[in-house]
């Protein structure tokens, strides 16, 4: 198990290619810390350890957030859950995710150029179901469990996305609101390359929101950035990367065709509504596809097993 400091009281640890962070609340100690996002399943036994490693033997949260439900964020949520007994919380747009009513609109493959977004297809996408344990967070008071963050509604990756971020040292933690290298890369995303980029292209289906969502987390001008994939940025390095993914979001995030380049997939709260059809571009390379396809099943074949190593 190894992990790492974000900020004063703040920590993470990357299992697999995806970040979950310990954040403690300052406020009051007795009130002790939050979890954000359990990543993929099989890492309850890490994030436990983690935390063990940090608070102390037999400590446990006051509450889990999830920034969205995405099977790499929320994996191993069911089994903290048992195994603590918190509350868990999303934005109210997420969870038709997180109770299984709806399924997430299918990821795009022909996107981003990279073996990750071919690999998307075999992603898990059957919703979570977790009952009554997850409750809706009240945007406007925040999370009573970390009265110091501010949770700020971040779509377009998903419906009910959410960041979180913390004023006093400008720290961010952006969920998959924007990623911290090429998430579409296997290369770049396993390897840890650090390289500011808009959400993952392949599991992104309205760009509009995530350009607004961008603006939002550029707005706040954070210091400290931390992603659900990718390394910690700080410093000046972030300024000006977060300057100029804003500026041009449209040539470096946004994909110039596929699935959702034109049309957003649309959801309420009962769930996804509406999901544009798919529809094979010039730049999308079958025989490319097929080959990508066979690579990505093996890799992912590996990572879906993760939780039985
Ligand atoms: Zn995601
Ligand atoms: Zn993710």
């Amino acid at each position: 198990m190894k992990y790492f400091q974000v900020a004063q009281g703040v920590w993470g640890m990357k299992l697999l290619f995806v970040n979950v962070y310990i954040i403690a609340n300052r406020k009051s100690l007795n009130k002790g810390w939050i979890l954000v996002d359990s990543g993929p399943q099989g890492s309850a036994g890490k994030i436990a350890a983690m935390a063990e490693a940090i608070f102390g033997k037999g400590t446990k949260p006051a509450a889990i957030l999830l920034t969205h439900g995405h099977s790499d964020h929320s994996g191993s949520v069911k089994e903290l859950v048992r195994r603590w007994n918190v509350p868990v919380y999303a934005h109210e747009l997420e969870l038709p995710y997180l109770t299984g009513r709806s399924q997430y609109p299918p990821p795009d493959p022909s996107v981003g150029n990279g073996l990750m977004s071919l690999m998307s297809v075999f992603f898990n996408r059957k919703p979570v179901d977790l009952g009554n344990m997850i409750r809706p967070i009240a945007m406007e008071q925040g999370l009573a469990e970390l009265p110091e963050w501010k949770v700020i509604p971040t779509p377009g990756h998903s419906p009910g996305h959410v960041s979180l971020f913390f004023g006093l040292n400008r720290t961010l933690i952006a969920g998959d609101a924007l990623a911290t290298t090429k998430a579409e890369s296997a290369v770049a995303l396993f390897g840890g390359l650090k390289k500011l980029s808009g959400p993952p292209m392949y599991m992104t289906p309205d760009w509009d929101a995530a350009k607004a969502s961008v603006q939002t987390l550029t707005d706040l001008e954070p210091r400290i950035i931390a992603a659900g994939h990718g390394p910690v940025m700080r410093g000046r390095e972030v300024t000006e990367a977060i300057v100029e993914l804003n500026c041009d979001f449209d040539e470096v995030a946004i994909p110039k065709s596929g699935r959702y380049a034109d049309k957003p997939a649309e959801a309420n709260e009962e769930g996804v509504q509406y999901v544009p059809p798919f529809a094979i571009s010039n730049q999308f390379k079958v025989a490319g596809l097929v080959i990508g396809l066979v690579a990505g099943y093996l890799l992912a074949r590996q990572i879906n097993r993760y939780d039985k190593t």
